[in-house]
């Protein structure tokens, strides 16, 4: 087998944490473990049972550590939510010490992005795996170096945050799966040594006051505009917001341009003030009047047309943004090609906090276009076909699934996940070797319900863009972002969209307020409900169980409020997602106070048995 397999002295294998160094080696790696695939997972399977089976909960399967392990455990481990496991997760983080999910010891924990009953969830992890991350991020750079050249003579702009630790009762550690890579020492030695040099110092990435920290991270990258390669952050939320911080502080960033000068924001951290000061001063030689001066050009014409191109304008020399715009971001993708002046937005990796899945090989494609291709070495992968029975015979293993047809993943993993439903709708485009490429549709679960309709996410999201792409598009306004919820107050029950909108001539400019015509308004509610399903437009035609649908709209800066008080409640800046559907207290009435218009289908939607 070509694939490299390297069994460490204790017999462990380590073939799925070991990654050559060299470009032409990792490529190479790639072919080979995509080619080997269907033979990988089944040792990957074998190894995860042969180091666990005396772990409580594979002991209750049956599992004795024999040979039969494998074909026992794909007859009977049931697939699993996260609900399923949580009890065995509350005893780990307790201090239950004996061997309950997995054989090794669980380190610490990493916070997903997802909650389950209110609770952030809590992913267990080892050491071992955390590895296994962070020598995952370094197959993308020689993917991304076969689509472009001359990545390591640049600066590459990331706005990278941390969210601060949590302990359990136990004492164990708990914070996002990016916050431990960039706090560990060797994201620091990275960091410091690599060829792939990023603008913002690690005092920045690591600050936990995330304004201070911005406003850093900006400063350095706008300080070294000139060397800037590419631009990114992991989702286009953070992007947007950094860009609508830099408008609101522009003027504090042109003044310490000019004067080389740490004082447009109160930075009291002092590790990340001494740090930003540094390469202020290092970068002082490269005249600093006449650089404040051409970016102060540069900013000034892009605001003329409502921040148009300021990505590609501010950092002249960026041959690309790299953001996640597939699943459920690619409502972003025209906000993000507005500012980025075409320059093609890049995403490189598809993962969550249990394991990372998939690397996009061709780079460069356009938004709608993006596969991304499982790496069969970072986990046990088998997948449930939408809408089949969740039990252990439904699940098709990986190299099995079939183009064109959607499943959920669903991972066995090293850290004690043993066919655990991570919650992702796939689509399969295509294969690569024999390892399949997908692309991503969006989460299982039902967004929003009034009565049986139940509307995804990916349904909701769709009715969003043909309302806007029928109806808004060409009235000179662009959706900032929206959000839902099912409002029962009224009888019938109706769904509720929130709605953030901006003119083009508004874009990046003091933010009134601004809404179209009502009857542009009123046609979009009609064009969404057109858009729903069958059950949806029966109840609303027929069984009049579901009121018109309607659209408030709210005003400008809504989203970054709604976005401040996920955060104060605990959600990461770096995982932050909008949530499609509200349905706490606090974010329901944050959104209605800032409520300036509201709309009501004007009739029912077409219908017919
Ligand atoms: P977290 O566990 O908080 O890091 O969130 C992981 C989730 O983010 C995944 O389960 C996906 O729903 C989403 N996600 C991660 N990578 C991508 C991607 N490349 N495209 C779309 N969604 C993604």
């Amino acid at each position: 087998m070509a694939a490299p397999s390297d069994r460490g002295g204790d017999g462990r294998q380590t073939s799925s944490i070991a990654i050559p160094s060299t470009d032409s080696a990792i490529l190479q790696f790639i072919e080979d473990v995509t080619r080997d695939a269907a033979i990988l997972q089944k040792e990957l399977l074998f190894e995860i049972l042969r180091r666990n089976h005396a772990t409580e909960y594979l002991a209750a399967l049956g599992l004795d550590g024999s040979s039969d392990d494998y074909e026992l455990f794909k007859r009977v481990a049931p697939p699993v939510t996260y609900e399923d496991i949580q009890p065995f997760i509350k005893r780990i983080a307790n201090g239950d010490k004996s061997p309950i999910l997995c054989s090794q010891p669980i380190t610490r924990f990493l916070t997903s992005s997802g909650t389950s009953r209110g609770e952030r969830k809590l992913i267990p992890t080892t050491a071992e795996e955390l590895d296994r991350k962070r020598n995952y991020h370094r197959l993308v750079t020689p993917v991304m170096r076969q689509y472009v050249d001359g990545l390591e003579k640049g600066k590459h702009v990331r706005f990278l945050f941390v969210r601060s630790e949590s302990r359990t009762p136990a004492g164990l550690s708990a914070m996002p799966a990016l916050t431990t890579m960039f706090r560990s020492p060797q994201f620091r030695r990275m960091a410091k040594t690599s060829e792939y040099s990023l603008t913002s110092p690690v005092e920045a990435i690591v600050c936990d006051d995330v304004f201070q920290s911005m406003y850093c991270q900006l400063l350095c990258s706008l300080i070294n505009r000139n060397k800037v390669f590419s631009v990114g952050a992991a989702f286009p939320s953070i992007i947007l917001r950094v860009i609508r911080f830099l408008e609101e502080k522009w003027p504090q960033f042109l003044h310490d341009i000019r004067e080389k000068k740490l004082r447009g924001y109160m930075v009291t951290d002092v590790a990340l003030r001494d740090a930003t000061e540094e390469i202020l001063a290092a970068n002082s030689e490269e005249g600093g009047e006449g650089q404040a001066e051409l970016l102060e050009k540069a900013y000034e014409s892009c605001q003329k047309n409502g921040g148009k191109d300021l990505i590609k304008r501010l950092w002249p020399c960026a041959k690309y943004v790299e953001v996640i715009v597939t699943g459920t971001m690619v409502q972003y993708v025209p906000m993000l090609q507005f500012y980025a002046g075409g320059l093609p937005l890049v995403s490189t990796i598809y993962g969550c906090s249990e394991c990372y899945c998939a690397l996009n090989l061709r780079p460069l494609s356009s938004p709608s276009s993006i596969s991304y291709t499982f790496i069969p070495t970072m986990a046990y992968f088998e997948f449930l076909p939408i809408h089949s029975e969740p039990s252990s015979a439904s699940l098709v293993d990986l190299v099995n699934v079939e183009v064109g047809k959607e499943y959920e993943v669903v991972v066995t993993t090293d850290t004690g996940l043993y066919r655990y439903r991570i919650g992702d709708v796939l689509r399969v485009t295509g294969f690569h070797n024999s390892s399949p490429e997908f692309q991503i549709v969006g989460r299982t679960n039902v967004l929003i319900s009034i009565d049986t309709d139940k509307t995804d996410e990916e349904t909701l999201l769709r009715a969003v863009q043909i309302a806007i792409s029928k109806k808004l598009d060409g009235t000179g306004f662009r959706l900032v972002d929206f959000t839902s919820m099912a409002d029962l107050s009224t009888i019938p029950g109706h769904y509720v969209l929130f709605w953030e909108l901006t003119s083009f001539s508004n874009i990046g400019q003091s933010r009134s307020s601004c809404t179209p015509e009502a009857s542009v308004m009123e046609e979009c509610c009609l064009e969404m409900e057109e858009s729903l399903d069958t059950v949806y437009r029966q109840g609303r035609v027929c069984e009049k169980c579901i009121g018109p649908l309607e659209i408030r709209i709210v005003s400008p800066g809504t989203f970054d409020a709604l976005m401040d008080c996920c955060y104060a409640a605990g959600s990461s800046m770096d995982q932050y997602k909008t949530p499609r559907c509200v349905n706490s207290e606090a974010l329901i009435h944050l959104l209605n106070s800032r409520v300036s218009h509201s709309f009501f289908s004007p009739k029912c939607p077409v219908w017919s048995p």
